[in-house]
């Protein structure tokens, strides 16, 4: 619906006031502030003819947690020295489902970050059409350079701590930066073993002892697979098409498979220390060698130029390289303003965020302003949790599907994510997807709210 300027300027002058409040009430929470920020740019002008929803308070609602829970995670390294993390897990949301959302170990984990990834995490899993709420958890604990006797112990006094808090009907936590595969495994050994039962509450699990198949893929693919409907949009595809990927973690591994796989030529990869530059394309050979260098090594992407030549940039990011679509798949705000500027300028057709929230608004505003095909994480990246979803359905059900049964049920929730983004977000001849994403994802969540009275 399009405002006249009168209720524009209402929508404007409400919107500056939510925010003050907002930032005043969450002081030290930039992420936090920018995360309600973007939703809210778009949410409050949809409410100006909504008055039930208006009655309700429901922005005000969604932007309180329904809890968060901080506990001690003591633990003792290799030398004997006792050592002490800070644990949270941040309930945001269970209107449409049990809390559902990631945990991160990173030295980097505080409540700012925390807090905007479970608010995400609200909008992302109710796009999924799940019934899934939002989460996310972690601790201020850096995996790098720790034994995996260190990581076990952190990981079992961890769950000592978060087994009580969660459950397969109450939440349902599930990997994130720093916490894959091993960490995963020695958090739900750690669980069944306090609660003495066999349930899906974790989700990621090893295909040995309850896992999906695709899961491990599922977050990368289903970015690739969102980035291929947008560009059917404008009846393009991805062959041929000069790929730039940042990290080369699980989401980056995977987009970048699926981008090869669909004949993309993939020509960057990432870490904390830098980017590689191979202008002859990152094949699979290559690939399946940085997969073991990072997944099973822990070692670092500069290793990759000794063994396949291209470049390496120390303490910079490959948004400068010339290309057509671009997969930021690290962290949050790895693409600035300046780095937009730079993509459009080099002729990028196409932004699909494997990361969350790893544009920062001003970057967003510059692809929306010259109509980029701009995915945001909401909405790309929500691969990843669409098949933690199936897997705990599939747990429920002492049941395991196979790879292809799985990968379509992928397929198609991303293409019915694509078609609510257009729903929401059409605008003449261009599609804001990210209007579509924030709408889409809110509508449902607020009318669960709505029916369950003042809660
Ligand atoms: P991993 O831990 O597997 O990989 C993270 C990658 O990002 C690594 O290459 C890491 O480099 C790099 N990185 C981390 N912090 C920084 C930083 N400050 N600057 C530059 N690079 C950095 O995590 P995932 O791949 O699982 O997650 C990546 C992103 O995707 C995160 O934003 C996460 O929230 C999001 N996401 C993940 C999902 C999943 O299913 N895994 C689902 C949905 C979203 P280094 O090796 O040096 O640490």
């Amino acid at each position: 619906m399009a405002l006249s300027k009168a209720q524009q300027a209402k929508a404007d002058a409400y919107l500056e006031k939510f925010m003050t409040g907002l930032k005043r009430r969450n002081a030290g929470q930039p992420e936090f502030h920018q995360a309600v920020h973007e939703v809210a740019r778009d949410v409050v002008p949809f409410l100006q003819d909504k008055q039930a929803y208006k009655d309700a308070h429901i922005l005000d609602r969604m932007t309180e947690p329904d809890r968060v829970i901080v506990f001690r995670v003591c633990w003792t390294d290799d030398d004997n020295n006792v050592r002490v993390n800070r644990g949270t897990r941040v309930q945001f949301n269970n209107s449409i489902g049990p809390y559902k959302g990631g945990l991160r170990f990173h030295k980097s984990v505080n409540i700012s970050i925390l807090k905007f990834l479970g608010f995400e995490q609200v909008f992302k899993n109710s796009l999924t059409t799940l019934p899934m709420g939002g989460a996310k958890g972690g601790a201020n604990f850096n995996p790098h350079g720790k034994s995996d006797g260190e990581v076990m112990r952190f990981c079992q006094a961890f769950m000592s701590e978060l087994f009580r808090h969660i459950g397969p009907n109450t939440d349902i936590p599930a990997g994130d930066i720093g916490v894959g595969a091993r960490e995963v495994s020695y958090l739900f050994g750690q669980y069944k073993r306090l609660e003495n039962e066999f349930t899906g509450t974790i989700t990621g699990k090893g295909l040995a002892f309850g896992g999906s198949l695709i899961r491990t893929e599922a977050t990368g693919y289903g970015c690739v697979y969102f980035a291929r409907e947008m560009l059917g949009t404008r009846g393009d595809e991805i062959k041929g098409k000069n790929c730039l990927v940042s990290g080369s973690g699980n989401v980056a591994q995977y987009t970048a498979e699926k981008l090869i796989q669909l004949g993309g030529k993939v020509l960057t990869l990432s870490d904390s220390g830098g980017f590689i530059y191979d202008p002859k394309g990152i094949d699979e050979e290559k690939l399946a060698w940085i997969v073991d260098l990072k997944t099973n090594k822990r070692g670092r992407v500069s290793e990759y130029v000794d063994k396949w030549g291209g470049e390496y940039h120390e303490g910079k990011r490959p948004w400068g390289v010339p290309c057509d679509l671009a997969f930021p798949c690290a962290t949050q705000n790895e693409l600035e303003e300046g780095d937009a500027k730079t993509l459009i300028s080099n002729g990028c057709q196409l932004v699909s965020e494997g990361a969350n929230m790893p544009s920062t608004i001003e970057a967003i505003n510059i692809f929306i302003d010259n109509k980029l095909l701009f995915g945001p994480a909401k909405a790309a990246n929500a691969g990843g949790v669409a098949v933690s979803g199936l897997e705990q359905t599939q747990n429920a059900m002492r049941l395991s599907w196979t790879r292809e049964e799985v990968d379509k049920q992928l397929l198609d929730i991303m293409k019915n994510i694509h078609r609510t983004c257009v729903t929401y977000g059409k605008d003449g001849d261009f599609i804001n997807y990210v209007r579509g994403a924030n709408l889409g994802g809110f509508v449902k969540v607020a009318d669960a709210m709505l029916a369950y009275g003042v809660l």
